[in-house]
C-alpha cells in the first residue's frame, strides 16, 4: 500500500507522523490476542487535520484507524488490513463545563479519569467509569459504548452521550444529536455512532452529560462456599428492586490470582460478591444495604462486612480492580487472553452461566474465572493458558465456542462492554444474523470505499485466531 508521506507530513507536521518499526509494531496491537501492521501514525492535532488525512485516504482507498489508547480487548483499533492509524490523543482538551446547562463538551483523546478529575472540581462526575478509566479516552469509550462497575446503578457511555461532532468517510464534518438531555428530532444517529468500533466515522468532538457526585457510599463483601450461592444471590438482588450502585463477583480462580499477585489476603473461598449502595441520604443508602445483606444471607453468604469509610472501601475494592492484571500471575509461563470474555447475561441464568465457565474450562482443559459487573448483567471470564503450546489454542478454540453457544441458549449476548473487533465476531455475526443486511448497507452508505476500520464487527473474519500477536500457528 503506497501512502503519500509528504501529503500527510504536510497536514500535521514530521513531528506527528511515525513510520518508524518500533512504533508500528506498538501501534499494531492492543489489549487484545491481535497484531497487524499498519504503513503509519498519524497524529491529527484538530479537526481540519482529521478532515484532510480522511479526504487523501478516501481518494486512495487507504484503512484507517482511529486509535485511543489502545485499551481495546477485542482488536477494535488492530489494522488488520494496514493503512493508517489516527492517534487522536494528541486532541485532549476540555473544551468546555457548562454548569448551567449540565454538559461539557470535550475533545476524543480526553482520558476518562482526567475529565472526571475536572468535574469533581465541581461535585459531578461522568459516571460509565470502566476498569481502564486512568487511560481510555473518550473517543475509544463512545466508539466502544464503554461501561464500568457503576453502571447497574448509572448506565453505561451511550446513556451520557448528548452529542457529538464526526468527520465521515468522505471527510465531511457533521453534527449529531445536540447539547440538551432530551431530542425527539429524527434518527438518533449519535446513537449510531456509539458502538461503532470507528468504522462509520471519526469522532472529533463529544458533548456528555453529568450528574451530582454521590455524598456517601457505603461497601460490603459477602463470602460464599458455593459459586452457585453467589450467582443466586445477584439474581435475587437485581430482581427485588434494590438499587445497588456496584455489584462485582469473584470466583475462587479470581481470589486466587489476586491473592498471589498483591499477597492480598482475600479469603479463599468459592465467591466473593462486593456490592455498594450510594446516594446523598444515609437512611437510603442503609435501607438498601439492609436488603442486600439479607439476601446474601437467604443464600448462605456470611462473613458480611460493611463500610462507609473511604479508605477501608478502596482497600476492599482494590483487590478487584487489580484483578485483570494479576491474572497472568495466576500460572507460571500461562497468558491471560481476552476470549469470550464479557457476556451480556440475564439475572435469572448468573449462576448457571458461572457455573458453565468452570465446567467448560474443565472439559477443554484450559483455565478459566468468572467475575465481572454481574449486577448489570456482564459476567467476565478469561482463558488462561500457555500461548506456546498450539493444543491449548485448540482448546480455547473450543471453549469459546462452548461459551457463546450456551451464551446464545439463554437469550444472552455476545459481548457487555469490551465490544466485537475481531475477536467475537464470529459469535456477532451468529447473534445478529437477521440484522447483518442492515448493518452492511448503513456501512456502505457511510463508507463507500470501506476505509474506516475494515475488517471489524460483521466484516472481521469468522476464525479469531487470525492475526493474533501470540505466534499461533494452526497444527
Ligand atoms: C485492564 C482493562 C480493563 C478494562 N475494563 C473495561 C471495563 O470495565 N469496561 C469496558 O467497557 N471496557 C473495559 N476495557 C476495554 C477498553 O478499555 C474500553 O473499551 C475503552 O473504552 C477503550 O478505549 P480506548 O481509548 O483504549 O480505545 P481504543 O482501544 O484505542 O479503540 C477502541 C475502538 O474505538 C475506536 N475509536 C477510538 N477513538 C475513536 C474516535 N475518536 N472516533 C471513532 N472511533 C474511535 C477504535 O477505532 C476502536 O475500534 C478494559 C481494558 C483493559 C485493558
Amino acid at each position: 500500500m503506497k501512502i503519500n508521506l509528504e501529503k500527510i507530513i504536510n497536514i500535521v507536521g514530521k513531528e506527528n507522523i511515525s513510520t518508524d518499526p518500533g512504533d508500528l509494531l506498538v501501534y499494531g496491537s492492543d489489549s487484545s490476542v491481535h497484531e497487524a501492521s499498519a504503513c503509519i501514525v498519524v497524529r491529527p492535532g484538530k479537526i481540519e487535520h482529521v478532515q484532510k488525512i480522511v479526504i487523501y485516504a478516501n481518494s486512495k482507498k487507504i484503512p484507517i484507524i482511529s486509535r485511543g489508547a489502545g485499551s481495546g480487548m477485542s482488536g477494535q483499533a488492530v489494522p488488520i488490513k494496514g493503512g493508517i492509524i489516527l492517534d487522536m490523543k494528541r486532541m485532549n482538551h476540555i473544551l468546555e463545563v457548562n454548569l448551567a446547562d449540565v454538559y461539557c463538551r470535550v475533545e476524543p483523546g480526553v482520558v476518562d479519569d482526567d475529565l472526571n478529575h475536572v468535574l469533581k472540581s465541581h461535585s459531578v462526575f461522568y459516571p460509565p467509569a470502566p476498569a481502564s478509566s486512568r487511560v481510555a479516552t473518550i473517543g475509544g469509550e463512545i466508539a466502544n459504548n464503554a461501561s464500568g462497575v457503576r453502571s447497574i446503578k448509572y448506565g453505561a457511555v451511550r446513556d451520557y452521550v448528548l452529542g457529538m461532532k464526526v468527520v465521515m468517510a468522505n471527510g465531511d464534518l457533521v453534527s449529531f444529536g445536540c447539547k440538551n438531555r432530551v431530542e425527539a428530532a429524527g434518527y438518533q444517529l449519535d446513537r449510531l455512532m456509539v458502538g461503532s468500533e470507528g468504522t462509520l466515522g471519526i469522532i472529533v468532538e463529544a458533548t456528555l452529560r453529568f450528574i451530582p457526585i454521590p455524598k456517601l457510599r457505603c461497601m460490603g463483601t459477602a463470602k460464599f462456599n458455593k459459586l452457585k450461592e453467589a450467582g443466586d444471590s445477584i439474581a435475587e438482588i437485581m430482581a427485588s428492586g434494590c438499587q445497588p450502585s456496584l455489584l462485582e463477583l469473584m470466583d475462587n480462580i479470581a481470589i486466587t490470582a489476586v491473592n498471589k499477585a498483591m499477597d492480598f489476603g482475600l479469603p479463599d473461598v468459592d465467591a466473593i460478591l462486593m456490592f455498594e449502595a450510594d446516594g446523598m441520604v444515609k437512611e437510603a443508602i442503609d435501607f438498601e444495604m439492609k436488603k442486600i445483606k439479607a439476601i446474601c444471607e437467604k443464600h448462605n453468604g456470611f462473613g458480611i462486612e460493611l463500610s462507609y469509610d473511604a479508605k477501608e472501601r478502596t482497600r476492599i475494592f482494590s483487590g478487584r480492580k487489580k484483578l485483570f492484571p494479576s491474572l497472568s500471575k495466576y500460572k507460571e509461563l500461562f497468558a491471560c487472553t481476552s476470549l469470550a470474555d464479557d457476556m451480556a447475561v440475564p439475572y435469572s441464568k448468573m449462576a448457571v452461566m458461572a457455573q458453565k465457565i468452570h465446567d467448560v474450562a474443565k472439559r477443554n482443559n484450559v483455565i478459566m474465572t468468572a467475575y465481572g459487573h454481574c449486577g448489570s448483567g456482564c459476567m467476565h471470564t478469561k482463558i488462561l493458558l500457555d500461548p506456546t503450546k498450539n493444543k491449548q489454542w485448540d482448546n480455547a478454540k473450543n471453549a469459546v465456542k462452548e461459551i457463546y453457544d450456551f451464551v446464545a441458549s439463554i437469550d444472552g449476548s455476545t459481548s457487555a462492554e469490551h465490544g466485537i473487533g475481531i475477536s467475537k465476531a464470529f459469535a456477532f455475526k451468529k447473534e445478529k444474523h437477521d440484522s447483518l443486511n442492515f448493518m452492511h448497507a448503513i456501512k456502505k452508505a457511510l463508507d463507500p470505499n470501506n476505509i474506516l476500520n475494515p475488517g471489524k464487527l460483521m466484516d472481521a473474519p469468522d476464525d479469531w485466531v487470525t492475526a493474533t500477536r501470540l505466534r499461533y500457528k494452526h497444527n
